[in-house]
């Protein structure tokens, strides 16, 4: 079993129950083979409680990860970089682009410009290497 990555940010919304500040935790962790987003929140005034997991990254979240905690950098390593096809064909099925997005993704991957947060970065070069391609997730 691979590690499993996550990183968190916390940040304030406004209780549905009383109007209060809501404290909220929201993680993106990297298990099982996926991405998820999970969010927990607690009111400190009325006691309210809740946890969503399985959600999409709001993209305001996701700014807010990149910009505390850094953006990672996909890297495909030596020979590897030659098997041009089968990087494009798992940036595709993973990312759910089409063949041009794709072949612009499949370069910048090469450039070493595709960033991104880390659990996602971390999943592109696990999904790589188990397809034969020797990448890695560079940290921040
Ligand atoms: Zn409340």
């Amino acid at each position: 079993m691979e590690p499993v990555v996550a990183q968190s940010v916390r940040y304030a919304e406004t209780c549905q129950d009383c109007g209060a500040d809501l404290e909220c935790c929201g993680v993106q962790v990297l298990a099982h083979g996926c991405v998820q987003w999970d969010v927990g929140a607690s009111c400190t005034a009325c006691g309210f409680a809740i946890a969503v997991c399985f959600g999409d990254i709001p993209s305001e979240r996701r700014a807010q990860l990149l910009a505390e905690h850094g953006a990672a950098t996909l890297r495909v390593i030596g020979p590897s970089a030659k098997k041009r096809v089968v990087i494009m064909r798992v940036l595709r099925a993973e990312l759910g682009i089409d063949l041009v997005s794709a072949k612009a993704a499949l370069g910048s991957v090469l450039n070493g410009d595709h960033s991104g947060t880390l659990p996602e970065m971390e999943l592109l070069a696990r999904k790589l290497r188990a397809s034969g391609i020797a990448a890695e997730a560079a940290r921040p």
